[in-house]
């Protein structure tokens, strides 16, 4: 089966150098007047819409704009409960803690496995609808054997991308008895989660994990065949990012505190900074300076961190308006950054970008420009998504 999306105003392809675009430095690979074909789960051809090929089916994008499908490489959707006393108590004033994901904790203990699957399907579906078509999701609200063994068993039925997070924080079982809980960590309840999982991710930060212990959990993922990525320098400088750097990590998410070294670091590896803007502005913490990564060489993605504590928005384009709005991010740096950028994040070469051969998923705008997504926050402006392919929305 062949599709051809064709009429397309404005298509941002992300490739380096497409044949027909208009070159110089522009990010996004753009083309106007463009066509794409799809052909299965693939994209087969890339071209200017009056050289178009035959194919089964047309579809008329009416000058309206098309890109990648976005890449969210940081989620935390297999969960019980809800936080919404939590979020406004914290809009009345109180401070965001690492401990808060404790309540969740007990509540995804005590949710039955459909109860989690039928929530974990409806982010999904209502993140396909905002044009998310890749997501990662951790596991790190069971911090027990069972529990985390379900959680990355549950993600793992949706998505390749699946991270073990059990050392999300100390559980309240185990308070002041954090290197015993690291023990567990990385025997017995690795060994249940391993075979369901891609990577291995540690929360290091006060509050959380040590860089010690952090570097236990690594090893030990990594030693049971997974890739490293880390949570760190959210609430304050810390370690966690040379540690990244040091063991290839494919991403060090939130990065909201970085020293002068920390972004040299960054630049000369190639472990990804991912930003997570949804957090900051839930949290009300100051912004990450993504200019000064940015103009330092680092490379950035942009996620959602859907997660029920610090950052439960599912929108991929409310975040690209953030990180442009708050962030000091161009409207092509950001998108770039919410598409290849998280396949960046997810050592992934077949999505986040439109080129013959890689997978077919890819998002219609309403609007003529992918600056709309930007320029008008909080409206839905997806019209189609095909995710593999597949006319999904
Ligand atoms: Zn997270």
């Amino acid at each position: 089966m062949k599709t051809l999306i064709t009429n397309i105003g404005e298509l941002t392809t992300n490739a380096p150098a497409p044949e027909h675009a208009e070159g110089g430095d522009d990010l996004c690979g753009t083309m106007h007047d463009a066509a794409v074909l799809i052909d299965g789960d693939r994209i087969a051809w890339v071209g200017p819409a009056a050289e178009a090929p035959d194919a089964d089916e047309t579809v008329d994008a009416e000058g309206r704009a098309l890109l990648p499908g976005f890449v969210d490489s940081h989620s935390h959707l297999v969960f019980g409960g809800d936080r919404a006393a939590e979020f406004e108590a914290r809009m009345q004033g109180q401070k965001y803690a690492a401990g808060g994901i404790r309540s969740t904790v007990a509540a995804t203990r005590a949710a039955t496995d459909e109860e989690l699957r039928i929530r974990l399907r409806g982010f999904l579906d209502e993140m396909l609808a905002q044009g998310t078509t890749t997501v990662e999701i951790k596991s790190g609200y069971g911090l027990d054997v069972v529990t985390e063994e379900r959680l990355v068993r549950l993600a793992a039925e949706v998505t390749p991308e699946v991270t073990f997070l059990g050392a999300h924080v100390v559980p309240a079982e185990y308070a002041d008895r954090g290197d015993e809980y690291i023990a567990l960590v990385t025997g017995e309840m690795l060994d249940a989660c391993a075979p369901h999982a891609k990577w291995i991710d540690v929360f290091c930060e006060t509050g959380a994990f040590t860089v010690p212990q952090s570097r236990r959990v690594l090893e030990a993922g990594i030693a049971r065949g997974l890739q490293p990525r880390v949570h760190a320098s959210q609430l304050g400088p810390g370690e966690g990012v040379q540690l990244a750097v040091e063991l290839g990590a494919a991403s060090i998410d939130h990065g909201t505190y970085l020293t002068d070294d920390d972004v040299t670091a960054l630049a000369g590896s190639e472990t990804v900074l991912t930003l997570l803007p949804g957090v900051e502005f839930s949290t009300r913490q100051p912004y990450p300076d993504a200019r000064r990564l940015i103009d330092a060489g680092v490379t950035v993605a942009i996620a959602c961190d859907t997660n029920p504590g610090s950052s439960f928005t599912s929108s991929m384009p409310f975040c690209i308006a953030v990180a442009v709005r708050d962030m000091r991010m161009t409207v092509a740096e950001a998108i770039h950054a919410a598409t290849a950028g998280g396949a960046a994040a997810l050592r992934r070469t077949d999505i986040g970008r439109i080129a013959p051969g890689l997978r077919a998923d890819v998002v219609l705008l309403k609007s003529p420009s992918r600056v709309h997504l930007a320029y008008r926050p909080g409206v839905p402006l997806v019209e189609a998504v095909w995710k593999d392919g597949v006319r999904a929305v």
